[in-house]
């Protein structure tokens, strides 16, 4: 773990130094507050910090109040390092945002136990972190094709759709779905059916532009939204999709499976569109006429405002 340490007395700027590294920490060294917040502003900074109190020019009390009100995005613990004792010197140090405390002299094994509970504190930080990211990627997407599912693909909308009421600008929608999927499955086994589906997911996936959100928005059904797009890109977009899906058959370690889509598109142009319901319903209509006008089709329909 690495260690910033900001020292003005080289003594204990020099025994610092030896016991980190003994300790197997990899330390950072300076000697005043304003060099400390530097390296703490800079790309890669360490997230442990030893602070001296007294230093010249920014000191250790003014870089712990700067850290809390600037740094958000990561947790610095700050070990502050005083040869105050007095109790209020040492609330006031808490107070101004630092973990922990250590009075000078002090003896090598408090040091080592102190940073012990200190990077304790960190690693809990890390992980509960990383749980809420993967708690996150589990909330807002679907399992089997890890697009986004249902919900999060119509938040996607929304936002999408207030952005561009907001700017007057265009959103398109794809509403997409498997041809005669119930045949694959009862063909093949729904194991096979669901390979087919995540291969299906993977190539809308792999036509998708950055900005564009793919979701799964029912059983075998995707819903794309494309910011920017009018009808006519939606349109042109879409028949790519289709002609990919229809010339790449799935193919399983068992068995080849023909996947085509019927495809409805609609478009908010000019930010026309305020509500993601009247929106998939236009959508939705178009992809009940490709269904209807034999399948593996691209239809259109004309968002009106209700
Ligand atoms: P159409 O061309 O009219 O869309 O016909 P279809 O057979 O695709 O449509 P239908 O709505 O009758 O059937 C959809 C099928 O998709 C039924 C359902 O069992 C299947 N399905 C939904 N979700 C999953 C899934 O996660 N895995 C598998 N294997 N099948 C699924
Ligand atoms: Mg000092
Ligand atoms: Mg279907
Ligand atoms: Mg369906």
């Amino acid at each position: 773990m690495k260690i910033l340490v900001a020292e003005d007395d080289p003594v204990y700027r020099k025994m610092l130094e030896t016991m980190l590294v003994k300790w197997g920490y990899e330390v950072i060294i300076c000697s005043d507050g304003s060099h400390a917040w530097e390296i703490l502003t800079s790309g890669d900074a360490p997230k442990f910090v030893i602070l001296d109190w007294m230093m010249p020019g920014m000191d250790g009390m003014e870089v712990c109040r700067k850290i809390r009100e600037n740094i958000k995005d990561v947790y610095v613990y700050i070990l502050l390092l005083t040869a105050k004792n007095e109790m209020k010197d040492i609330i006031e140090g808490m107070e101004a945002g630092a973990d922990d405390y250590i009075t000078k002299p002090f003896h090598a094994n408090e040091l080592k136990v102190r940073l012990r509970a200190g990077r304790r504190i960190l690693e809990l930080q890390e992980e509960l972190i990383s749980s809420r990211e993967a708690l996150r990627i589990m909330a807002t997407r679907d399992a089997l094709t890890g697009l986004l599912n249902r919900r999060a693909i119509i938040d996607a909308l929304s936002r999408r759709i207030a952005q561009s009421n907001r700017e007057k600008t265009s959103v398109g929608v794809v509403l997409s779905d498997i041809d005669y999927f119930k045949n694959i499955n009862d063909t093949f086994g729904h194991l096979i059916g669901d390979a087919a589906l995540r291969e299906t997911a993977k190539r809308l996936l792999s036509l998708a532009r950055q900005y564009d959100d793919l979701g799964r928005y029912g059983g075998e059904e995707f819903l794309i939204v494309l910011p920017g797009c009018n009808l006519e890109d939606t349109v042109t977009y879409a028949e790519r999709l289709r002609v990919c899906i229809e010339k790449n058959v799935v193919k399983t370690s068992e068995v080849t499976i023909p996947v085509t889509m019927s495809m409805g598109v609609t478009a908010s142009v000019d930010g026309k569109a305020t509500d993601v319901e009247s929106i998939i319903h236009t959508a939705d209509n178009a992809l009940y006429r490709a269904k209807n006008n034999g399948r593996n089709r691209v239809e259109f329909a004309i968002y009106e405002k209700s």
